[in-house]
């Protein structure tokens, strides 16, 4: 394999968490172990439910925080410090797209100049140059020149998010972190908005983080899909095998709750509470909710290993001829 761009190892991030105002501080480990490599060019979709630990993952990845354990390696060299001189000279080459891009644009300056703000703080091109920049990326995202005059309040929400990816791509990073990009937005844009990740994608050739909490999203963009639960990955592969045949119960579980108009498809119910991050179950973290929990799930943790078909996957049961299947309500 070839350097990758992104190459995390090992990451463990705990935050301390008080239940009360009285109440002792328990440890919250978001991430328990998350190790993650994306190619240059590559889309890597990242899924699970809300507290799984996705986002946290996504602020490692980009050096917003530093890992407990565990390291991240960018374009083959260690992460340097957040805030440090290094760190903002780097933070031109990866960018962020938040899930709201209301509260990420600043209502105070126009779309135009907020575009033009990543040149101006990099240093990219003199001042006259920067307008026909801007012009340029508001025309690869969809926007007309001429909106560029608008603040982000005479904006729709598809607009604005479009506004937040010319922003994110002016100073041609090689990688994008995006947040549940499109969950704040209106279904009937959420098409168009996704269409336009694969165009930039196609155009640019940056690598994309792809975090959502929607299998059906993450396919359409992403060359590999990685499922987490409780700060684990559980599952990792091709997004076509992983939606069509999925191999860790947990999987089973979120792809039989994505609607199928006119198939009779039948969801499987998982039992017990959602998950907390401050009580973790000893062995496989999924085991109080798993069907097809055997004895071995209550004390032994499963490794994330690869299978006869070449995807990876952390089940006592899964590396087998056949998966363990769930069964649907
Ligand atoms: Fe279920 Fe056991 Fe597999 Fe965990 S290891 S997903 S509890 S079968």
């Amino acid at each position: 394999m070839n350097t990758p761009l992104i190459d995390a190892k090992n990451l463990v991030r705990r935050y301390e968490m008080r239940r009360g105002i009285f109440g002792k501080p328990v440890e919250v480990r978001a991430l328990d172990g998350v190790s993650l490599h994306i190619a240059a060019g590559e889309t890597l979709g990242l899924v699970g439910e809300s507290g799984c630990g996705k986002s946290t993952t996504g602020r490692l990845v980009l050096g917003l925080e530093r890992p407990d354990q565990g390291s991240v390696i960018f374009e083959g060299a260690p992460m340097p410090e957040p805030g440090s001189a290094e760190w903002r000279s780097m933070r031109a080459r990866m960018q962020m797209v938040w899930q709201d891009p209301l509260g990420a644009l600043d209502r105070r300056l126009t779309i135009g100049e907020q575009i033009m703000e990543p040149l101006a703080i990099h240093n990219l091109g003199t001042p006259a140059e920067r307008p026909a920049r801007r012009d340029a990326l508001m025309q690869a995202v969809g926007l007309r020149p001429d909106q560029g005059s608008r603040y982000p309040h005479e904006l729709s929400g598809g607009q604005r998010q479009r506004a937040v990816l010319a922003r994110a791509i002016a100073t041609d990073p090689r990688l994008l972190v995006c947040d549940e990009p499109i969950s704040a937005l209106d279904v009937s844009i959420q098409a168009q908005v996704m269409n336009l990740f694969v165009e930039l994608q196609q155009k640019f050739g940056m690598a994309i983080l792809f975090i959502s909490h929607d299998l059906r999203a993450v396919r359409q963009v992403s060359q590999r899909v990685a499922v987490m639960y409780l700060g684990r990955i559980v599952e990792e592969g091709e997004p076509d095998a992983v939606l069509h045949d999925p191999a860790h119960p947990y999987s089973q579980a979120l792809v039989s709750a994505i609607p199928a108009p006119g198939k009779g498809k039948k969801r499987i119910v998982l039992q017990g509470d959602p998950p907390n991050p401050a009580d973790r179950p000893p062995g496989c973290p999924f085991h109080p909710r798993c069907a097809v929990a055997v004895a071995a799930c209550r004390s032994e943790v499963p490794a994330l290993k690869p299978r006869h078909d070449g995807r990876l996957v952390a089940c006592h049961l899964a590396h087998g001829d056949a998966a363990p299947l769930m069964r649907a309500a």
